[in-house]
């Protein structure tokens, strides 16, 4: 989170990026994954309003919060999941912050 919200809006306007994400859940971050895994090269950026990525499972925080479905069929495909079958928001956060580490993904999401 080195830019500025306003320095982001300039770099789009500027056409300095490819594509822009908007979202950091799941979603945002599997696209995210696919563009730097896919298309090497993309510039891109992922916006969110909130302090950090999740979505979902970052903005529901009540005592018990897990998923619904098992996470063989809800996790990304290329980072199969080897957890319990259902998991815990915090779980699924720590999934998904792996899934940043492990390619390099943080620098695109503000
Ligand atoms: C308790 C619970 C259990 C669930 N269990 C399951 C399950 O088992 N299986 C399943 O498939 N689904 C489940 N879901 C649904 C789950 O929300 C979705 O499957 C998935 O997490 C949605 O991911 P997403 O990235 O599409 O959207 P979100 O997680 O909603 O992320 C969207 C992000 O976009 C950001 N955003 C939106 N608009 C803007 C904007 N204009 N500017 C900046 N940022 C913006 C938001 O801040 C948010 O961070 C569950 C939901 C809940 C609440």
């Amino acid at each position: 989170m080195s830019t500025t919200a306003t320095e982001d809006s300039a770099a789009v306007e500027a056409g300095a990026l490819d594509v822009l994400i908007v979202g950091a859940g799941v979603s945002g971050v599997g696209a995210a994954y696919h563009l730097a895994t896919q298309r090497p090269g993309t510039r891109f950026l992922v916006l969110d309003a909130l302090e950090s990525f999740g979505g979902t499972w970052l903005t529901h925080r009540y005592p018990g919060i897990r998923s619904d479905s098992d996470l063989y069929t809800f996790g990304y495909r290329f980072k199969p999941w080897v957890g319990p079958p259902i998991a815990t928001a915090a779980e699924i956060l720590a999934y998904m912050g792996a899934v940043i580490e492990e390619n390099g993904l943080a620098p695109h999401i503000r």
